[in-house]
């Protein structure tokens, strides 16, 4: 693999399409043992989260699950603006359901609290997390995610569904911004 440049800035090779897909196959297992008989809503946030999405519904095999989407935006650039923006709105009724939030990455926090805040007026059984990536070290809200896919130091990180300014997203592999020395 290469690295690759988007408005300047070159990003090197960090998580192969191999890794990931492994990784997704094990989320898979879990929540298919955790969610049996619970018929989960994976409530995917765009559009960060459509490919991992994607790959993680399918590999929830054997029990009955639902998919719906919801558009949120917190991030400008390369920093989160704190200001989560619902841009799409939630229409399903999730009274008494299991719902899984599916994130491609948890960064602050701060837009999947909002969010648990805002599903949770609508009385679901349970809301759990399911994220791609986790940054710890930048978490500023209380949350912990149920479903991990790889924790990562605190970088800037594109390619599989994740944006530099809208770009990007169409890379298979996960790529890491690329240090000054
Ligand atoms: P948070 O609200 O700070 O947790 O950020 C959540 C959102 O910011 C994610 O859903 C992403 O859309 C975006 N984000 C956070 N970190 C990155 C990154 O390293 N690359 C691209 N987008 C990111
Ligand atoms: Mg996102």
């Amino acid at each position: 693999m290469k690295q690759v440049t988007y408005e300047g800035l070159t990003f090197e090779p960090y998580i192969t399409r191999e890794a990931i897909n492994a990784r997704i196959a094990e989320l898979g297992k879990d929540i298919t043992r955790d969610c049996a008989g619970k018929m989960p809503l994976f409530l995917v946030v765009l559009n960060g989260a459509f490919a991992f999405a994607s790959d993680l519904f399918r590999a929830v095999e054997g029990i009955d699950a639902e998919i719906s989407f919801i558009r949120l935006k917190s991030y400008e650039g390369m920093g989160s603006t704190g200001v989560v923006k619902e841009v799409l709105g939630l229409h399903d009724d999730i009274a008494g359901r299991t719902v899984i939030i599916v994130e491609d990455i948890v960064d602050t926090g701060n837009t999947i609290f909002r969010l648990i805040k805002d599903l949770e007026a609508k009385q679901p059984a349970e809301i759990k997390v399911a994220t791609l990536l986790f940054k710890p070290d930048a978490l500023v809200r209380p949350v912990k995610p149920d479903y991990v896919g790889f924790n990562i130091p605190t970088k800037f990180i594109i390619g599989y569904g994740l944006d530099l300014n809208g770009k990007a997203r169409n890379l298979n592999d996960i790529y890491v911004l690329k240090e000054e020395k």
